[in-house]
Parts: structure tokens; sequence; C-alpha cells
């Protein structure tokens, strides 16, 4: 049984990432209507960005359900998250755990930011609903990716703008594996294969090698995420 659909509009963050993608599918089988948000803040590999269009194009092929939910993308230019964080996703730093015992990866509070700004446009567009990727799963161990952050995320937002907001985090208990299962029980095969062919993951923006599981360098802990993820969701499957 699908879900019921509900008259409302949704906001997604939406970065051409797996997760988010996924997180995209399963806004579009419950909202009247979904727009979606990406943010610019100076990534060293611009390729999610690149490849967002393109995600969102192929989703609304898959259904014209979905063609008539999808309305406007946003891109927000966070420049200033960039000139403060010392990330190895903003700066030339090596992708290792570093001294706080966090990935070098870690850009402090930019899912605090992230929310923050699509709240005010979901504010604006009339939006009550929000959606995100973020899992507590296999999260790297990134703070602002707990639950708990994204609930106290929800209240700041509903108390600073005086109005009610709800974060939906769709793949917050479920790991890698399972956000495979997902968009296969979501959109069945078309859905899984745009998510293989289309989505990008990789911090270093590798789009040059095919792996079963998508493209990307094969090295880094987002492609080692993926790879182990798919890895055990075809072995369940087989199972
Ligand atoms: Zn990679």
């Amino acid at each position: 049984m699908p879900p019921e659909i509900r008259s409302e509009s949704a906001v997604v963050l939406f970065s051409g990432g797996q997760d988010s993608t996924v997180c995209l599918a399963w806004a579009l089988q419950r909202f009247a209507r979904v727009e979606t948000v990406g943010f610019d803040y100076g990534q060293r590999h611009a390729v999610e960005l690149a490849v967002r269009p393109r995600v969102r194009e192929k989703l609304a092929a898959l259904s014209a359900e979905w063609a008539g939910r999808l309305g406007a993308d946003h891109i927000l230019t966070l420049d200033a998250l960039g000139a403060v964080s010392d990330s190895a996703l903003t700066r030339d730093v090596a992708i290792e755990i570093g001294e706080s015992g966090l990935p070098t990866t870690f850009v402090p509070g930019r899912n605090l930011i992230f929310l923050a700004f699509a709240g005010a446009l979901a504010y604006r567009r009339g939006a009550r609903h929000l959606v995100g990727g973020m899992c507590e799963t296999d999260f790297s161990g990134y703070p602002d990716c707990r639950d708990d952050t994204i609930k106290a995320v929800q209240v700041a937002l509903g108390l600073g703008m005086n109005r009610r907001f709800i974060i939906h985090t769709p793949l917050m208990w479920i790991d890698k594996a399972a956000t495979f299962a997902m968009a296969e029980e979501i959109g069945g095969k078309p859905l899984f294969d745009l998510v293989l062919e289309e989505t990008h993951t990789c911090y270093s923006g590798d789009r040059s090698q095919r792996h079963p599981w998508g493209y990307g360098c094969g090295e880094c802990p987002a492609c080692r995420l993926r790879a182990e993820g798919f890895a055990r969701f075809i072995a369940g499957r087989e199972a």
C-alpha cells in the first residue's frame, strides 16, 4: 500500500547524494508539493551539486505523479560556512580521523545552519515539513546528525519563527544497506538503478570509476560506507 498523500508541502534538503535522493523519493510519495534546497558552501568538489538537476529530472521521469508534485529547486550559497570551517570538505586537508576523534570531513554545525536556512525557506514557501537524510546509524560520529540534535532544531525553529515545523529524517535509524532496500521498496528497480547510476557521495568527487555500488574513488570514507552498505544489501537479498 502506498502511503497516504498529505495535502501539504515539504522542503527536502537535497545534495544529490544517495541518502538525500532516497529522502526526496520518500517525500514525493507522501507530500502534494515537494521543493528541494541545496547548499553551496565551497565544497572542494562540487560534483554533488552538479548531479542534482539530473537526479531531479530522472526522478520526475519515473512517475507522472512525482513529476506533478516536484516543485522548485533552490540553491543557497553559504560561503561563510566554508570560510569558518577547517574541514577536509572545504580545505585541502587529508581525510582522516582528527584530534577531536571526528573525521576531518566534519564541518562544525553544518546541519544546524542548513536546517535554519531550510526553515527560513520553508517559512517563505509556506511549507511545514522539512525532510533530511541525517542518520545516526552509520554516521561517522557527526554530532549534528544525531536524532536529539535534529529534534532540538525542530523545537528551536518552531519557537524562533513561531510556526510549527516537522523535521522528517526517514533514514535516522537505518544503515546504508537498508537505504538501498528503501530505494527499491519506494520505486522498484528504476529508482534503485537511478540511485546507483546518478547519485554521488564520494568525497573526492571521482566519477571516473564505476563500481557495482556506483561511481566514486572507492577509498574515501563515503565510498567505503556506500560500498559496504551495498555489499550487505546484496548479501541480504541473496540470503
Ligand atoms: Zn570516494
